[in-house]
């Protein structure tokens, strides 16, 4: 059964971009048939998703395992169900897909991500902390392996379409856009009083709640600096940011003879998704086309680098190098959950981010005496583990909730 179709295994099936995979895979049913099916906790989901696409793997928590196998143990004889870290890491290395859709929110993601690397499988990288805990290393690990490598994140996906063809020489800059959040319009002596609701409520684009978080703080663009840097071998300063309310121009690449060249679309994830499964060709994805005479008007305007001060991090952070940029999305993973668990304001997530950096920058002004020296150089996976806890440690202790 299925053999002319190609297998995709989807790690965090159950989260906001697992399931605008499987809308994309339900319109392509005779493209694509699922392998593997991961999520942490919505079982009741999962066993939806088990009963409609029929995978052969299935990795959940440990805690989850049991009621799971209750609810499916009738239908599906041939499921092979696998349990905890272990389980999502040993599916991504034993699933038999072609590609692997790295969708899981965090840090938490990156070893099942290496896993498929090493057996060889290209990646569909939602996953953006992979690239900003261990850039260097996921890249010459995939090109060892010869896993392709195909940016899910739709700025980066726009730059890949959009550098199609064309050498890096040739490339003056790339210029990622950013909707700018709900707060865009606000004063900065407003931010005192942004509500967890406030900050949910993105005006462009539908996503997970850490994501979301991430777009209201303008973290998620800093992590997506970071992330361009790996994913096109770029200078730090070859990348810019450009504030677009519209999300209708997804990002941009300027060549050396003065082209820029951008990929446009309504602002929906499956359009990118749809790009990396049928990579190299193109297929449906489900999303809306393009109307420009409804949306009439582009807009773009400069990023307030001083509302926003988490665009210059990821700047700091790559200067820096080593594990700062994973020290950095470590504490940032905490203080969203602060945040909405209602434990910090919005302004604390700034300030705590601002330590961060300083303690950073004078760690490796220090570099000889380190006692971190994961901080400064990121050799292994487990280097690139250990600076995302030392962030997290770090806010943990010096912020009281
Ligand atoms: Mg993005």
């Amino acid at each position: 059964m299925n053999s002319h179709t190609e297998g995709i295994t989807i790690l965090g099936s159950t989260g906001s971009i697992g399931v605008s995979t499987l809308s994309v895979i339900r319109q392509n049913p005779d493209k694509f048939h699922i392998d593997g099916l991961s999520c942490h906790n919505n079982i009741e989901l999962m066993a939806e998703q088990i009963a409609e696409f029929s995978p052969n793997f299935v990795s959940v928590s440990e805690k989850n395992a049991a009621s799971l196998k209750n609810q499916i143990k009738k239908t599906n004889k041939n499921l092979t169900i696998l349990e905890g870290k272990a389980g999502h890491i040993e599916m991504a290395a034993k699933s038999t897909a072609r590609k692997v859709v790295a969708a899981m929110v965090g840090a938490a993601g990156i070893e099942p991500v290496y896993a498929a690397i090493q057996s060889g499988k290209d990646i569909c990288l939602a996953n953006k902390e992979s690239l900003v805990l261990s850039g260097s290393l996921l890249i010459s690990e995939a090109k060892k392996y010869q896993s392709k490598i195909l940016p899910v994140d739709s700025e980066h996906n726009a730059i890949f379409q959009s550098l199609k063809g064309d050498k890096n020489s040739s490339l003056k800059n790339i210029t990622l856009t950013a909707s700018g959040g709900p707060f865009r319009n606000w004063s900065y002596n407003d931010f005192n009083k942004i509500t967890v609701a406030d900050a949910l409520n993105h005006p462009n684009w539908s996503m997970g709640r850490k994501i979301t978080i991430d777009s209201a703080t303008m973290m998620n663009k800093c992590l997506e600096i970071i992330e361009a840097k790996w994913l096109f071998d770029l200078e730090p300063e070859q990348i810019e940011v450009l504030i677009h309310p519209q999300s209708i121009v997804h990002s941009m690449v300027t060549f050396l003879d003065g082209s820029t060249i951008s990929q446009m679309g309504v602002p929906d994830m499956r359009t990118p998704i749809a790009n990396c499964l049928g990579y190299p060709d193109r297929i449906k994805s489900g999303s809306p086309f393009l109307n420009l005479a409804d949306v009439k008007t582009l807009t773009f305007e400069k990023p307030d680098l001083e509302k926003f001060p988490t665009i210059q991090m990821a700047y700091d952070v790559l200067k820096l190098g080593g594990g700062s940029p994973a020290a950095l999305n470590g504490a940032n993973e905490v203080l969203v959950e602060y945040f909405l668990d209602n434990k910090i304001t919005f302004i604390q997530i700034f300030e705590s981010l601002k330590n961060i950096v300083d303690e950073l920058k004078i760690i490796h002004q220090n570099k000889n005496i380190v006692e971190h020296q994961y901080l400064v150089d990121i050799n292994s996976i487990s280097d690139a583990i250990n600076a995302d806890q030392w962030g997290r440690n770090f806010v943990k202790k010096n912020i009281e909730i």
